[in-house]
């Protein structure tokens, strides 16, 4: 496995709509360990294909992420708890109810916002062997599947705040990113 690097806003890249998967092949099932590697190493509990900028539609999902039993004292350490793998995941229903969850985004560093989304979604997808399988998601799983499927469509979540407070945050972004550069050596 490998770590990837983390493609972060404003990358034209993560605003590109991901494709098909048409197998699930060896090549795809180590996209997906590394992509779960980076994930945990991030730490992150969600991940989609473009944001190691790859316009797959693969998502994975650990929320079940973090045992502090056995890490004392390394908030960083995060032990495998119950990785899930989306392969072409599909929405069938949605609630009309939402909920709303203070979001954030590995693409979008140090950022968190209130976003309200459907608290149900029944989903159709292939799992990491290409099986097609279907599940019913409630509550923060449900967002959390929701906000990763919003990758693949080159959404990010800042998309649903007002146009001042996205570009605020843009514009943060960008500072960093300069920012990072100059130290680079
Ligand atoms: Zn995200």
């Amino acid at each position: 496995m490998a770590l990837k690097q983390i493609l972060t806003e404003p990358d034209k890249i993560l605003r590109e709509k991901s494709l098909k998967v048409n197998q699930v092949d060896e090549d795809l099932q180590k996209l997906m360990d590394d992509m779960l590697e980076t994930m945990y190493a991030a730490p992150g509990i969600g991940l989609a294909a473009i944001q190691v900028g790859v316009p797959k539609r693969v998502i994975i999902l650990d929320i079940g992420l973090r045992d502090k039993s056995e890490s004392t004292n390394d908030e960083k350490q995060v032990t495998r708890k119950n990785p899930m793998y989306f392969v072409n995941p599909e929405i069938i229903t949605k609630s009309t109810n939402n909920s709303t969850y203070e979001e954030g985004c590995l693409s979008v560093p140090g950022q968190f916002a209130e976003i309200e989304r459907p608290d149900k979604c029944h989903i159709k997808y292939l799992d990491y062997y290409g099986q097609p399988k279907e599940l019913v998601a409630e509550g923060m799983l449900a967002t959390c599947i929701q906000h990763e499927m919003d990758h693949l469509e080159g959404i990010l979540f800042i998309d649903y705040l007002s146009k001042l407070k996205k570009s605020m945050i843009v514009k943060k972004l960008t500072k960093q990113k300069e920012q990072l550069d100059r130290i680079v050596i």
